[in-house]
């Protein structure tokens, strides 16, 4: 006989299935996660269209993005943008069903569905080439903080789960999107001038030596980033955690995962003013 448990009312299939075989960790671990996390991660998913990632056996198998939503309308809502339709959630309800689906990632728009058109979260993904030093990496997030800070904008920042951390600045939405990826592309490019050692918005790997790709192609229509506190489909099932600029020296990119999240869980967010009053204005 199929084991099989109910998490929130759903029923979970599978439940020891191992996704992650390193490690060890199995389907309900994720359910279990997703479901602990959710009053953290679901302001970030709110009304955010999706693109998810899900493995067919575990992840060292083949893994597929899926942005549209097929079978699965009951626990979701969709939206057509363009004669194609996309989905998001709002609940923890419908963050478990996903994980019961196989959702191991979760990425997200850079705008909500009440305003699709103004984007209000702008990412800097900073991809160190490989042989680029934790310690120089670190000291890159540091420039680029120095230049927001410079430009008056608030930032946050957060592990990616791999191998770099995310720079996001969140702004009251004003702008549109030919705006918004100009004004991320001019700040990538004044980086890439004031630190030419660290920075390249090269797009080919092969010539990126020793550099640190400052991608800012996150920020237009369509395009996504991992959300906050989502897992990542990689050895060891690290998060893409939001931390404290205080800590970027002590945690690493894929440091903090589904085993050790707890302790790096404090009695405020590092984000806290995040969706509050702080945001920018442009
Ligand atoms: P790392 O630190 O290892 O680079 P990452 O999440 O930044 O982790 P990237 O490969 O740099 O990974 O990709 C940046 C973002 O681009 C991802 O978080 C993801 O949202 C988006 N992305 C990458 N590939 C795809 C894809 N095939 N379809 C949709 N979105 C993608
Ligand atoms: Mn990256």
């Amino acid at each position: 006989m199929t084991e099989k448990t109910k998490i929130e009312n759903i029923e979970i299939t599978n439940p020891n299935k191992i996704l992650f075989p390193n490690s060890g960790t199995r389907k309900i671990d994720v359910v279990k996660y997703y479901q602990k996390i959710s009053p953290l991660m679901l302001p970030f998913l709110d009304r955010r269209l999706l693109s998810v990632v899900r493995c067919h056996e575990n992840i060292n198998g083949e893994k597929f993005f899926k942005k549209h939503p097929t079978t699965e309308k009951a626990f979701v809502k969709s939206v057509f943008v363009d004669e194609d339709e996309y989905f998001y959630i709002t609940n923890m309800r419908e963050l478990v069903f996903q994980a019961q689906m196989g959702t191991l990632e979760f990425h997200t728009w850079a705008s909500k569905v009440s305003s699709l058109d103004r984007p209000d979260t702008m990412v800097f993904d900073l991809d160190p080439s490989e042989d680029v030093t934790l310690g120089k990496l670190r000291e890159g997030v540091l420039l680029l903080k120095g230049v927001l800070d410079g430009l008056k904008l608030n930032s946050y920042l957060k592990t990616s789960g791999g191998k770099g951390y995310h720079i996001v600045v969140p702004f009251s939405k004003r702008k549109d999107w030919e705006f918004f990826g100009q004004f991320s592309k001019d700040i990538a490019l004044l980086l890439e001038a004031k630190h030419k050692d660290f920075f390249t918005s090269n797009i080919r790997k092969d010539q990126r030596h020793g550099k640190i790709f400052v991608d800012y192609l996150r920020n237009k229509k369509g395009a996504t980033c991992v959300a906050p506190y989502s897992l990542r489909a990689r050895e060891n099932a690290p998060i893409s955690f939001p931390i404290s600029w205080q800590d970027l020296g002590k945690i690493s990119p894929n440091e903090i995962n589904i085993s050790n999240f707890e302790n790096f869980l404090t009695k405020q967010s590092p984000w806290v003013d995040f969706h509050g009053q702080n945001r920018n204005k442009i």
